[in-house]
């Protein structure tokens, strides 16, 4: 394989780079990550971040101050800027994972055979 080809897993077939489809078989080529991939795994991650950081601010003062008998304020006091702060920590790792996903998958050729049952 030289830097002007790109090899088929499956079938072997050398390929120009920069194809898009495998032509031995038809095969989906890949270079780095996919739009879909990364707009997935940010939109994943912020939107489990954020749902996670706003249940604690709901439910958290309350199992607190059940277990410690402590009297923390619902949402720890902070209202409305809970929210805020939830879907921006979610906004922030939505963003770094986004970020480690393309870095890993950086330079990478991936072919991926059409499942034939579809
Ligand atoms: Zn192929």
């Amino acid at each position: 394989m030289t830097d002007n080809t790109v090899q088929c897993p499956f079938c072997d077939t050398q390929s120009k780079f920069g194809v898009r489809v495998c032509t031995g078989c038809q095969a989906t080529i890949v270079y780095g990550a996919t739009q879909t991939e990364l707009t997935n795994t940010l939109k994943q991650t912020a939107m489990g971040v954020s749902g996670v950081s706003m249940l604690a601010f709901f439910i958290g003062p309350g199992l607190l101050n059940n277990q410690f008998g402590w009297s923390i304020e619902p949402m720890f006091g902070m209202g409305l800027w809970s929210l805020l702060i939830g879907g921006a920590l979610g906004l922030w790792l939505g963003f770094r994972s986004r970020n480690s996903l393309e870095k890993s998958v950086d330079g990478q050729v991936r072919f991926f055979r059409q499942m034939a049952n579809v």
